[in-house]
């Protein structure tokens, strides 16, 4: 690992002051310490956030809630009232890594985690997004977990979360801090970024911005469904999942995750639920751009709806 400088800040305020040039900050370290060791992330400053704070599940005077960016995915997943109004994103949670791994993971680090491409990974091989200019490896190599819309001809490499999949369905809010004192809100339909010709621009986050907290707002009511399909049952990345809050007549809402480079919801989509898990994949697919190994993640999608079609029959029909 590369020498850097390392400290601690008790507020967010301290945090982004602390935070030069080429630094990054610390939450949980599951994603970033595994990328400094690889050298694909070589910060010269590390800004510690885990005394800053920032780590409190609160209510909104909407009636929703704010979650802290420090705030670990095992706390929010068990929360009472994220398990009983915002269960898409409890079951999220949960579909993904360990629990080890939850147990130190962060809001924020979570929003932020990179990719799973391979090549990006591996410092021998072209990539767009780890080294710009560089070119490609998965285009032509080995691409079949990568995604199927939404990419460019620089990179096709698919936002590997779960937790964001269901905040995209919820419709929440990102709060930042920026280094000179402002803060603003990003929704979370523009906070991850498509790949256009700059894949190695990520999120909508200025230099040295701030995580600190996300707010979901009041709930939706209806059921919530989070299915992920993955080549093991546990401990691995999504194929394609599916995030759903379905209502008694008939309405839902629906995101996909694996198949784009950011979490894949289509309104458009989301209207044609009636029809059928086929109209709605039609929809939110339309303009995809699969491989020849990954095209089968649209027949899987396709399913996955089709399961959550049938499991919000059922336990509509048992209510
Ligand atoms: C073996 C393994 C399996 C996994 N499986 C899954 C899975 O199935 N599904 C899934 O969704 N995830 C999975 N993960 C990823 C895991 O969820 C992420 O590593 C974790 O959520 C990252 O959170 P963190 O707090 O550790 O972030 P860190 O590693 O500390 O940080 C990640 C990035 O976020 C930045 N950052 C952190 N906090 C802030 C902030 N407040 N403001 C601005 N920037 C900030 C850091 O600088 C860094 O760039 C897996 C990870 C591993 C190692
Ligand atoms: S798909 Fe993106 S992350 Fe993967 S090698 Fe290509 S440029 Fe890199």
């Amino acid at each position: 690992m590369k020498a850097f400088e390392y400290s601690r800040a008790n507020s967010a305020g301290q945090a982004v002051d602390a935070l030069g040039n080429g630094g990054k900050y610390l939450a949980g370290g599951t994603n970033l310490l595994d990328l400094m060791k690889l050298h694909i992330e070589t910060p010269e400053q590390l800004v510690d956030l885990n005394r800053a704070g920032m780590d409190e599940i609160t209510e909104t005077e909407e009636g929703g809630l704010k979650i802290g960016a420090l705030v670990r995915n095992t706390d929010l997943a068990a929360h009472p009232r994220v398990r009983q109004d915002y269960a898409v994103l409890s079951r999220a949670i949960l579909a993904g890594a360990s629990g080890q791994i939850r147990n130190r993971a962060t809001t924020a680090g979570n929003l932020l985690q990179r990719t799973r491409c391979p090549y990006f990974y591996d410092t021998n091989l072209p990539c767009n997004k780890r080294e710009p200019g560089t070119g490609c490896g998965a285009i032509d190599g080995y691409n079949r977990p990568l995604a199927v819309i939404g990419t460019s001809e620089h990179c096709i490499a698919q936002y590997p979360g779960d937790m964001a999949v269901a905040l995209r369905v919820l419709d929440a809010e990102i709060h930042t801090l920026r280094p000179d004192g402002s803060e603003r809100t990003i929704s979370i339909t523009d906070f991850h970024l498509l790949p256009g010709d700059t894949p190695h621009i990520e999120t909508a986050l200025e230099p040295g911005e701030l995580i600190t907290a996300v707010t979901l707002p009041a709930p939706l009511g209806g059921q919530h469904f989070y299915h992920k399909a993955r080549d093991r049952q546990s401990y691995a990345f999504a194929l394609v999942s599916v995030a759903a809050v379905v209502q008694a007549d008939g309405t839902a809402r629906v995101a996909f995750g694996g198949v784009a480079p950011k979490p894949w919801r289509v309104e458009a989509a989301e209207e044609r639920w009636n029809e059928g898990a086929q109209a709605v994949t039609d929809t939110a697919f339309e303009g995809a751009r699969p491989t020849d190994q990954n095209a089968f993640k649209l027949d899987l999608a396709r399913r996955v709806v089709q399961t959550v079609m049938d499991a919000a029959q059922v336990q509509g029909g048992a209510a």
